[in-house]
């Protein structure tokens, strides 16, 4: 009954009551609670990886720091400047220091602008919220990341995940599936120097957002500030890792055929979707192919990401070993010219092959003399969870955020985490 009630007033106030859609810009109160086990409002992003130098600019004042021993400089603002790393030092512009770790730190509410080499020239600058934190990886070399505010970085990946003229429902839902997201993250890689990578290892994060995106952007962050999605796991109500994708094809993949865990309610897949239909106006996202990879490149990029993969020597052909329950290739065997063989799970496979050749695991393979082809593609990305089209084609059809996250993710409440 208490459900009940809690559901009804969780639908008025995501705005499925018209009453309420006149309030929708208020933001949504969430009546429940759920620990989600956070130790900061902070999250940690990496935005450069084993980089040696980098450039950043602030307008206004702000202090450089050693983490573990306080303050090694401040300013009053800080030019375009070259931060790097040499025998063991850092430079920020003129000034050095020894230091395994270096924040540089802008007043608060005072934007950080970084700039990285790019083929021999300056990138474009990115702005970011908060501040950067360069941790040694080398004596040469170090990690960049931002650490910002969660909602703040929502916002960002909203503005990179989705297209600027997507309903606002639909950022809406991604708001809350990109903050559980980064919660799981959060909360799983505490013992790890980053949280998430500001590409589509985790999520794609352009800090602080630009451009059309950026209204609709702080409008479904407000919006829904502090809500996750939670399931009712034999220990209680938790958090889950909200995976989401471009485009499922028209089925979702359970969580366990792409990754060695059990499956839970809202990951089970088999959610049958066609929304993401509306794709094909703009994209190859819901059906594509053909594409082909070398098998010369095919066996430079398996080797590179599974050095195991080199007992095969060069890649003679590529079967499916197994399938999904939704007929999916599960795992992709990969034979040698030598004989020798290696099984990958297809998911593995894909990411190693190209996730831009091979858009899905969901498609049929062709063995060429000298390519490998896919063909009759579904889908784009690992069809589980969150269908990001699917999502859209819904909200076109007057869904609102709370239904289409209900749908996606079978069993899932939203609830307040802070
Ligand atoms: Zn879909």
């Amino acid at each position: 009954m208490i459900r009940r009630f809690m559901l009804a007033l969780l639908v008025c106030v995501l705005g499925a009551w018209p009453a309420c859609r006149e309030r929708a810009e208020r933001p949504a109160q969430v009546p429940r609670q759920v620990h989600v086990g956070m130790r900061s409002r902070n999250i940690r992003v990496l935005i450069l990886s084993q980089v040696n130098e980098f450039q950043v600019r602030i307008d206004g004042p702000y202090v450089v720091r050693n983490p573990a021993t306080g303050v090694l400089g401040k300013g009053s603002e800080l030019p375009w400047s070259k931060v790097s790393r040499s025998t063991g030092d850092f430079t920020v512009g003129d000034r050095r220091w020894t230091a395994g770790t270096i924040d540089i730190v802008p007043e608060e509410g005072t934007r950080i602008l970084i700039s990285r080499p790019e083929g021999g020239k300056w990138s474009s600058p990115i702005a970011y919220a908060g501040f950067i934190r360069c941790p040694r990886r080398t004596a040469t070399t170090m990690n960049v990341i931002n650490v910002v505010d969660i909602e703040r970085y929502v916002a960002g990946v909203l503005a990179r995940e989705l297209y600027a003229d997507f309903q606002i429902e639909t950022y809406r839902a991604q708001a809350v599936a990109a903050r559980t997201y980064a919660l799981w993250q959060m909360a799983t890689n505490a013992h790890r120097a980053y949280d998430v990578r500001a590409t589509e290892a985790s999520q794609v994060y352009g800090g602080i957002p630009t451009g059309p995106a950026a209204r609709k952007a702080y409008d479904a962050v407000v919006h829904t500030r502090g809500i996750v999605c939670t399931w009712t796991s034999p220990q209680g109500e938790r958090i889950f890792c909200t995976y989401y994708s471009s485009a499922c094809g028209g089925r979702t993949q359970a969580v366990s055929d792409m990754l060695d865990v059990e499956d839970i309610t809202p990951l089970a897949g088999g959610v049958q979707c066609n929304y993401c239909r509306i794709a094909q106006r703009r994209t190859s996202a819901y059906r594509w192919g053909p594409a082909s990879v070398s098998k010369a490149e095919l066996t430079r990029r398996l080797a590179r990401r599974f050095p195991s993969a080199r007992s095969i020597g060069t890649v003679d052909r590529i079967e499916v070993a197994s399938r999904a329950k939704s007929g999916r290739p599960a795992r992709i065997r990969v034979i040698g010219t030598n004989g020798r063989q290696k099984t990958l799970r297809a998911e593995q496979f894909r990411l190693a092959a190209g996730a831009r050749v091979m858009r899905s695991s969901d498609c049929e393979i062709v063995n060429g003399p000298s390519h490998i082809q896919f063909t009759h593609g579904k889908g784009f990305g690992h069809g589980v969870g969150l269908c990001q089209w699917g999502m859209e084609g819904q909200a076109l059809l007057g869904r609102q955020a709370g239904q289409i996250l209900k749908f996606y993710y079978p069993g899932m409440h939203l609830t307040r985490a802070y």
